[in-house]
């Protein structure tokens, strides 16, 4: 009786958890179809240190705040 209980315990407490892992994984899957990573680059301005993303299609854009061409100093 006494190990019955503990678990039935366990498994309460076991498989909302499981669902939860589960829900976690299915939209880790589903969001990291194409993470930003893949689509833009990080940029750090030499001149006013703005950070700004700019995308893979255009890897010489100009800083936003002080337009200055960016140098290809790539963050991640
Ligand atoms: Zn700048």
């Amino acid at each position: 009786m006494n190990l019955s209980l503990s678990l039935l315990i366990m498994l309460l407490l076991s498989l909302p958890l499981m669902g939860i892992g589960l829900l976690a994984l299915y939209e880790r899957l589903r969001s990291s179809y194409r993470p930003l990573k893949e689509r833009e680059h990080v940029h750090f301005c030499s001149r006013c240190e703005h950070v700004y993303s700019v995308s893979n299609r255009r890897p010489m854009n100009k800083c936003p705040r002080c337009k200055q061409l960016n140098k290809a100093i790539i963050l991640n």
